[in-house]
């Protein structure tokens, strides 16, 4: 066990411009061979307490910068990213289970241009200004950083999530203690590594690795914190609500979803079938954003039903590295479990399942047996009551049912407690814009999915979340807005 644990790969905080080491640890597997290869330091009250206090300290001098001394740094990090983009794609397909194929076209790229983006975009911001002649009167608004910001992210997509909180919080001032989730912790410490090149002062950027229970939670109770950024499930953030309650801290919250596809029999299925099935199984279906209702118009849904799982078929599960693998591995043993567990409910409760689990056989290459694996899955004949047609599964499973009319489908597909993301497949432009003004949904995608103008806000209603991010919202809960009145 020496020469075991001699290979295995250690973290270490990164606190006031310093990698600290922590007096416990955590293990981290990797998921697609089920071994332990990572250690993670299980931080709790003096870690986080030293962080902040080291964010304190940053503060006065990082957000009297100007916004364009701010905005150079942000763009040397993302340079430094991007010049390492293939170790860091390589160490989140590792570490989280992903291919590196998705990690190197979609995570690391997303991460370096958030960045950008905020470099970019904290130069245009106009704040507000009204003005009363009669009286001689102007009124103006003005922004200032608030303070340090807890940023608490989750496994699925780790860094493009961790970078999409740290980079407008900096952006606008604030200086940061960042929480990653204990399950994928490897890429935030690589780019610690890059701060100090970045121009990034010490003390700006403080990321503490640890347990929710834990470290998160000493973050969100700490006194000093006056604002908590979170991304994760709808649970962690009802205990976030409550703890952080007392000290009536400002929350951002992005959460759950159980998002439909509405595909109606005008609809393209050329382009429909594709995305839907990108949509439904991408990043092993671990996205927030990702589809597990497909509601399909009568009278195309036997055609599109045949045509979805024959398509479904040919998603390759296995070695994550290989670029030939469309599904790698779920995060743990314990999400497999629960994912599967969705799906004998399904059978139990007289659904079908058309493909994937209990009914395609995984072959997986020699060293990947004992990873995490499952096949896209695709379920019909489910009952909307169905927890499979309720609850958030954040696995590659995906539920096909049949619907008459346009009321009767917007009705059902409102009928669950979230609401992020939707898809609406037709090509009657009267009909999409009543069906998107429809939905109880933060994000409608016509025609499409997942793509994102960053200018734009992004997050969810009723279950899925309160607040919003992008340009201006992020700006916005990132900064203390005052309105001043000077009469002549
Ligand atoms: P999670 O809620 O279990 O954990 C998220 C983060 O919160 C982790 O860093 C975790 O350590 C921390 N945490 C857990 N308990 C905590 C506590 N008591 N106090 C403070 N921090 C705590 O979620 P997860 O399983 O890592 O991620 C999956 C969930 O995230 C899914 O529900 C998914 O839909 C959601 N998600 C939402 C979005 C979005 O933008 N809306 C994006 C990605 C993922």
């Amino acid at each position: 066990t020496m020469a075991h644990s001699k290979s295995l790969l250690v973290l270490e905080n990164f606190i006031g411009g310093k990698f600290v080491p922590c007096s416990s640890y955590i293990d981290s597997y990797n998921p697609s061979t089920g071994d332990v290869y990572c250690r993670v330091p299980d931080s709790g009250k003096e870690e986080v307490e030293a962080a902040v206090k080291a964010a304190k300290d940053a503060f006065p001098i990082w957000s009297s910068k100007s916004p364009l001394e701010r905005s150079q740094i942000l763009n040397k990090l993302a340079d430094l990213i991007e010049h390492d983009l293939e170790a860091f794609a390589q160490a989140e397909s590792k570490d989280q289970g992903k291919t590196i194929t998705f990690a190197r076209t979609v995570d690391i790229p997303r991460a370096v241009y958030n960045f950008r983006f905020f470099a970019s975009s904290i130069l245009h911001h106009v704040t507000e200004c009204t003005e009363m002649a009669t009286i001689g009167c102007v009124h103006y608004t003005s922004r200032t950083p608030v303070g340090v910001a807890g940023l608490i992210s989750p496994w699925n997509l780790p860094l493009y999530l961790l970078t999409w909180k740290i980079a407008p919080a900096i952006a606008c001032g604030n200086t940061v203690v960042a929480k990653p989730s204990e399950m994928t912790s490897v890429t935030a410490w690589m780019m610690c590594k890059l701060l100090e090149k970045a121009g990034v002062p010490h003390g700006v950027v403080n990321v503490v690795f640890g347990t929710g229970a834990k470290a998160g939670e000493a973050l969100v109770c700490h006194p000093d914190v006056p604002l908590i950024s979170f991304t994760g499930s709808t649970l962690t953030a009802q205990r976030i609500t409550e703890k952080s309650a007392p000290h009536c801290k400002r929350l951002s919250l992005e959460l759950g979803g159980k998002n439909p596809a509405i595909v109606f029999d005008d609809a393209d299925l050329s382009q429909c079938i594709p995305t839907t099935l990108r949509s439904s199984f991408a990043n092993q279906g671990e996205i927030c954003l990702c589809t597990s209702r497909i509601f399909v118009q009568r009278g195309i849904y036997s055609e599109f039903l045949k045509r979805f799982v024959a398509e479904a078929k040919k998603w390759k599960a296995g070695n994550p590295s290989d670029p030939t693998v469309n599904v790698g591995a779920l995060i743990s043993k314990e999400h497999l479990e629960k994912v599967r567990n969705y799906v004998k409910k399904a059978q139990a409760e007289g659904a079908r399942v058309l493909c994937g689990e209990g009914v395609d056989s995984l072959a997986l290459p020699t060293g990947n047996q004992k990873g995490y694996f499952m096949l896209p899955t695709v379920i019909a004949e489910v009952k909307d009551e169905s927890c499979c047609m309720q609850e958030e599964i954040f696995g590659p499973v995906t539920c096909v049912v049949a619907f008459d009319t346009e009321e009767e489908v917007i009705e059902r597909a409102n009928s669950v407690k979230y609401g992020l993301a939707a898809t609406v497949w037709s090509s009657n432009v009267g009909r999409v814009h009543r069906v998107a003004q429809s939905l109880q949904s933060g994000l409608v995608w016509t025609n499409c999915w997942l793509i994102r103008d960053l200018n734009l806000p992004f997050g969810g209603m009723k279950a899925s979340g309160i607040g919003r991010e992008g340009a201006k919202d992020s700006y916005e809960f990132f900064t203390e807005v005052k309105t001043i009145t000077i009469k002549h």
